[in-house]
């Protein structure tokens, strides 16, 4: 399987995104066997028990869910994974909005979000952190990172969307209609919460321009597939 490395320079995490013509999305459709069969391939790779992928379904919400022990919390109507130790790969699945992964390498505790613009609009990625931090976690030694996601360039939105971000992150000089940066406002959400914006990296590819990738506003709302996003501690 083709992926992307994220947070390559945190020892111990392994990080990535896949790319098309790998899908682990159970929920939008897709066939179930080539499912199955992607996420024991992902196993394959990462050497590990296919029991430890930790794949939500996801519905644009705000729920966060935590993994610490044994326990593995209901993962339907959850758009966000915090996880407690190591061994398991937490994962969020999109196809333009926003996957975002965070470690504290110290204390040992994960996150996966999925920000699209309505968990953004709630602050998904805020609340993660602050589950981290109950968890032990401290988020001057988080490190973040989001992966592919539609740039602003892309994000051309309806003045009701636009107008539940703040001014800095919406253009609208630019185009005709206003344009979101989503990356922007998970960044600037991140920060408010302590993590350092030297740590953030913003996404390297727009999920829209980059073919590796798979995206709703490209390949039309009846998209079955998805670009999966995870993190591993080991
Ligand atoms: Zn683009």
């Amino acid at each position: 399987m083709n992926f992307s490395p994220l947070l390559r320079d945190v020892a111990g995490v392994v990080a990535f995104t896949t790319h098309v013509g790998f899908n682990a999305c159970h929920y939008t459709g897709a066939p179930r066997d080539q499912v199955a069969c992607d996420i024991k391939e992902l196993a394959k790779t990462f050497d590990c028990d296919p029991n430890n992928i930790i794949i939500p379904r996801q519905t644009h919400s705000t729920n966060v869910a935590v993994i610490k022990d044994e326990i593995i919390p209901d993962l339907d109507g959850v758009d966000a994974v915090v996880c407690s130790g190591q061994g398991r790969v937490i994962c969020v699945n999109t196809a333009d909005c926003v996957p975002l992964l965070m470690v504290d390498p110290i204390s040992g505790i994960s996150a996966a979000v999925h920000s699209g613009w309505r968990g953004t609009v709630g602050n998904i990625a805020g609340m993660a952190v602050v589950k981290m931090m109950e968890l032990g976690a401290c988020p001057g030694r988080i490190m973040a990172a989001m992966g592919p996601c539609i740039s602003v360039e892309c994000f051309e939105v309806g003045e009701e969307v636009a107008c539940q971000f703040p001014d800095a992150v919406v253009l609208r000089d630019r185009f005709i209609r206003p344009h979101v940066d989503l990356a922007q406002t998970v960044l600037m959400q991140l920060v408010l919460v302590g993590v350092c914006a030297e740590n953030i990296s913003l996404p390297v590819a727009c999920s829209v321009c980059n073919h590796d990738f798979y995206s709703v506003r490209r390949q039309g709302r009846e998209l079955f597939y998805r670009t999966l996003t995870g993190i591993l501690l080991c």
